[in-house]
């Protein structure tokens, strides 16, 4: 014996949303296209995403999005009428979203993608979801979370440039504004297979739901019924807490803080070619005789804050209301 198993490679189905041409988006794709990605790479898009929503929503429409979807109002068995109950899911969405007189209109095909939406003038709006979903209706609601926040953002006319960064924003907006979980929770692996829904990797959808449920006081982690769903929500859990312990923020650890210290007294020894320290979310600004200002990101929305130099003092962010404890 000895030397590495050989066995089958394992089968990954994976169900990936791609746009799609000419005023469609939100198609899936449904490929065999290797191991399913992790980690955080899209992590600037996403926070970009974030700030975006709060800028085009502003802090009270926010705010009214304080409950998640219930795991209840998007159950779905395969007992139900397919049609009757996807209707009845994309209803309870459009509800969610408060897209009063929208009118979802669901059927199913044969296809590539996994499901699609036609963004038209409304008020009702077509979307077809993939045969698939016949038989896997317990990730309907997942499909058509994405598929209806399309829908929100059209009507937002909030978009970003390129198909792919538009997709991180659907799924970033539909993750924060509650409906997301649903999308996490169609992670899943079983033996050789695996699937999941949505641009984000796991631990990215994680990472929004966690920042939710930090800025709502919400706790989505019974929810899940997929392990490697809750395992991706832990992990974007821990990454969310840091980003509310970065420097000039008080809960930054002692090497962060440290540095700060050190980057600080650089950019007021040295001026300009110190100011924007590297491999840091904080940069320097001074103007003339003023004084040196530090600039971060806010820990919740990620718009950028500006205050002066001067030690502890309490911060709030114009954008989404946080008080923030600093030590500058
Ligand atoms: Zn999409
Ligand atoms: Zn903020």
């Amino acid at each position: 014996m000895g030397g590495p198993a050989a066995g089958p490679k394992p089968a990954v189905l994976r169900i990936k949303w791609e746009g799609a041409l000419g005023g469609v988006f939100g198609g899936t794709d449904v490929a065999d296209d290797g191991p399913v990605e992790h980690g955080f790479p899209h992590l600037d898009t996403v926070r970009a995403a974030i700030t975006a929503l709060y800028k085009r929503l502003s802090y009270d429409t926010v705010r009214t999005f304080s409950t998640s979807v219930p795991p209840a109002d998007v159950a779905f068995c395969d007992t139900d009428d397919l049609h009757l109950g996807a209707q009845r899911v994309a209803g309870e969405l459009v509800r969610h979203y408060r897209l009063p007189d929208a009118r979802l209109i669901v059927s199913f095909r044969e296809m590539k993608h996994a499901a699609n939406v036609e963004l038209a003038a409304g008020p009702e709006y077509f979307v077809e979801l993939n045969d698939r979903f016949r038989t896997h209706r317990e990730d309907i609601g997942a499909a058509l979370a994405h598929e209806v926040m399309h829908v929100y953002l059209h009507r937002l006319d909030l978009s970003f440039p390129g198909v792919r960064d538009n997709e991180i924003l659907t799924d970033t907006a539909a993750a924060y504004l509650g409906a997301g979980w649903l999308l996490l929770d169609a992670f899943r692996e079983h033996g050789s297979a695996s699937q999941k829904l949505g641009y984000l990797t796991p631990e990215e959808f994680g990472y929004v739901i966690a920042k939710r449920a930090l800025f709502f006081g919400e706790d989505p982690s019974t929810w899940f019924t997929s392990p490697q769903a809750y395992e991706a929500y832990v992990k974007g859990m821990a990454r969310a807490r840091r980003d509310e312990q970065q420097p000039p923020l008080t809960a930054a650890g002692w090497a962060g803080r440290r540095r700060y210290a050190r980057d600080r007294r650089h950019a007021q020894e040295h001026g300009r070619a110190q100011l924007a320290p590297s491999g840091v979310p904080y940069s320097f600004t001074a103007a003339g005789h003023e004084p040196l200002r530090v600039s971060f990101p806010c820990p919740t929305c990620h718009q950028r804050i500006r205050v002066p130099v001067r030690g502890r003092m309490r911060a709030r962010c114009a954008l989404c209301r946080t008080v923030l404890e600093c030590d500058t």
